[in-house]
């Protein structure tokens, strides 16, 4: 009989998949794939046929966009983007290639853990799972315990297929992204809270108002975007650097903001619009509540004023 371990809160899906695998003696190549498919759904059509990600929705039992909105990486793809047809998963023969390529991706280059949710997931569950805020670009720092994370020497790929136990020996504290400033007063956590809520998957922006919002912002608080006609133009601002620690942005840009992370993507520049709006709005805000609605009320209001 096979096991169908249920999707934990925030787990990642190909981590999920790669549990799923082990879980029940299989291995990751097509038609063990193709096997998978008809144990698991009882449908005997070609494992190609079917993105993995519907495959994995329909193992936990989801309806396609809510298991990409609660276990993929792919909402803060979609959160800004220059083509808002069709919501989050887009629409047409977009939709089916965002679908087979690239709602399974994941930013970072290599996976990270919290030491400290793999050991505490073992007492309490049995087993360790990967989570998706942990592969946010940027991320040196596990909320729930404060725990520095550790990145894991390995492939990506092949780090998710295993269980974060095993890839324990492995792993290696992130000291490189830790830095010092105050935790109150920090834009660096406003830009991981913004990137929270856009994780959610509540909202798909259109780039351009989220640039204009942006651009308004700036100009209320006496700053000069005169030069600035694209998001990532005000990124590079004087006053919005200033409010981040070089160390930290150039390993985020390293590592996050490189456009090969997500080059087939149809609407453009991507995961790169979402990080850069969310790295200007957390600078030019005081709190995360106030930058996350300056950022999604004002692009409401942009949209509709235009
Ligand atoms: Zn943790």
């Amino acid at each position: 009989m096979l096991v169908v371990p249920a999707p934990k809160p925030g787990e990642l899906a190909i981590g999920y998949w790669g549990a799923v695998l082990r879980w029940n003696g299989l291995s990751r190549n097509v038609a063990d794939g193709r096997q998978a498919l008809r144990l698991f759904t009882g449908q005997s059509v070609n494992f190609c046929d079917v993105p993995r990600v519907e495959l994995l929705a329909k193992i936990a039992a989801m309806d396609l966009e809510s298991y990409v909105r609660h276990h993929t990486m792919f909402p803060l793809r979609r959160a800004v983007t220059k083509d808002v047809s069709g919501g989050m998963l887009g629409q047409g023969k977009y939709r089916a290639s965002m679908i087979s390529g690239g709602t399974l991706r994941v930013p970072r280059p290599q996976a990270y853990l919290c030491q400290e949710c793999v050991r505490e997931d073992l007492g309490f569950h049995g087993y360790a799972y990967w989570r998706r805020e942990h592969q946010l670009p940027g991320q040196w720092r596990c909320d729930k315990h404060g725990a520095t994370l550790s990145r894991v020497g390995i492939s990506q790929a092949e780090a998710f297929y295993a269980s974060p136990a095993q890839m324990l020996p492995q792993a290696k504290v992130e000291s490189d992204l830790m830095f010092e400033k105050d935790a109150t007063d920090c834009a660096t956590y406003r830009f991981f809270d913004i990137c929270s809520h856009l994780l959610g998957g509540v909202v798909v922006l259109p780039l351009d108002a989220v640039f204009s919002a942006a651009k308004y912002r700036a100009e209320d608080l006496g700053i000069n975007t005169e030069a600035c006609t694209l998001v990532r133009h005000l990124l590079k601002l004087e006053e919005v650097q200033a409010c981040y620690d070089r160390r930290w942005l150039d390993a985020l840009s390293q590592e996050g903001l490189t456009r090969h992370v997500f080059s087939d993507d149809v609407s453009g520049s991507a995961m790169f619009s979402t990080l850069s709006a969310a790295l200007v709005f957390a600078a030019l805000y005081e709190t995360s509540e106030e930058a996350i609605s300056g950022m999604v009320l004002s692009t409401r209001e942009c949209t509709k004023s235009h």
